[in-house]
């Protein structure tokens, strides 16, 4: 699908013979292959696509916005944040938020972006604790800050609260970032991590919530720490469980004060007329586009329970993807499922794979075609207690 967009220049030419800024020579773009095979488990989307009823919603909504496109839009998206700000009080569990601690923009990629040039930037220092969203490391360089990487627990990939104030202390990060559930491997933050965190930052904390939707029961959000932590800001997108991935909203909540701080660095009117509507629209069928996430947490629990029971190490996933392994070669495990029609994400954790929980039909597909390449000797695992 992408083939001609990547397609060598004819004249020869590479980004490297042009003269980009010597920070970005090192750095490769962001780039999950985007296949057109049937079964699709590997960019966390939600595999349900919209009603009938909400795409007929849309398009009304994008007709009457296309009525007023010869004026910009609300540069403050005032009507979309109130929405937002019902939505997460009426689906995060009682915070009494207001539009005012809401802010949106093209997916939570560009809220992570417009982070950075506020906070961080030339000669201050973002600190993640990786294996985590290599987006985070990507868009700080982007943006000209240092990135400081430390690691979770090889096995576990959890991060204990001891630790990662000692780190905080060592780096005094301009930015920290913690991502619950983890992206790739599905790891929650307990509130104790994320107030001790906060308490230790001399910055800015950024909570990226992208999966918070998909928590099994029990888990806490950091919406929760908000009140009285001006430096908290908690990150959370439509692309996942909202099933809109292909509007591009994300947004964040944090006191009023981080939002007239980020009004600074926001391009103007960043946020589309069909952009805002859309968003609307979509958050007026909140019950619809939230109905699915019950059954895809079941298929990611299914995927776990599988799995473990085939005898792979799975990492416990708050999120709708799980990572398992330990392969011998990772690789050759992505290329013969893919073979066989199945897209999943590799390379992102040492020796495993990521899949995404589809419907049960994909989940099915999955599940089938690894058993039969496990059974045939294709996937063959790694002895337990091998060295990284
Ligand atoms: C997918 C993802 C995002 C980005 O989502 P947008 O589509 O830009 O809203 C942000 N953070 C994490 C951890 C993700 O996995």
């Amino acid at each position: 699908m992408t083939e001609d967009a990547t397609r060598p220049d004819p004249a020869g030419f590479t980004w490297r013979d042009l003269p980009i800024r010597d920070d970005l020579r090192g750095l490769s773009p962001y780039g999950a292959p985007q296949l057109d095979v049937p079964v699709l488990l590997n960019t966390n989307e939600n595999p349900y696509p919209p009603s009938p009823e909400l795409v007929a919603d849309v398009a009304i909504a994008a007709t009457s916005a296309a009525a007023g496109a010869n004026r910009y839009p609300d540069r403050d998206a005032v009507e979309l944040r109130k929405d937002l700000a019902q939505f997460l009080n009426e689906h995060s569990l009682g915070h009494d938020l207001l539009g005012a601690n809401l802010w949106a923009a093209n997916g939570s990629n560009e809220i992570i972006q417009q982070i950075l040039q506020c906070f961080g930037g030339a000669g201050r220092t973002a600190l993640g604790f990786e294996p985590s969203y290599s987006m985070h490391r990507l868009i700080a360089l982007a943006t000209g800050t240092a990135w400081a990487a430390e690691p979770r627990d090889p096995r576990t990939f959890e991060l204990d609260p001891g630790y990662a104030v000692a780190k905080i202390e060592q780096h005094r990060p301009d930015v920290v970032f913690l991502t619950s559930p983890n992206n790739p491997t599905g790891t929650a933050a307990p509130l104790e991590l994320v107030e001790a965190i906060v308490d230790a930052a001399p910055g800015m904390v950024v909570i990226d919530e992208a999966y918070a939707e998909f928590f099994r029961p029990g888990t806490p959000s950091a919406l929760t720490l908000l009140p009285g932590r001006p430096r908290l800001i908690v990150t959370r997108t439509m692309s996942k469980a909202f099933a809109m991935a292909g509007a591009r909203i994300g947004y964040l909540a944090a006191d009023p004060a981080v939002i007239d701080a980020l009004l600074l660095v926001r391009l103007p009117y960043h946020l589309s007329v069909f952009t805002q509507a859309v968003a609307r629209t979509a958050l007026a069928h909140t019950a619809e586009l939230l109905g699915t996430v019950d059954a895809v947490k079941a298929q990611r629990d299914r995927i776990v329970a599988e799995l473990t029971a085939l005898g792979l190490h799975v990492v416990p996933s708050d999120a709708n993807f799980v990572s398992f392994g330990d392969f011998q070669d990772p690789h050759a495990v992505w290329q013969a499922l893919l073979d066989q029609g199945v897209l999943i994400r590799e390379g992102l954790l040492p020796h495993k794979l990521r899949v995404t929980a589809g419907t049960v039909e994909e989940t099915t597909a999955f599940l089938d075609a690894f058993t039969r390449l496990l059974q045939d000797g294709r996937a063959p695992l790694r002895a337990k207690g091998e060295g990284q």
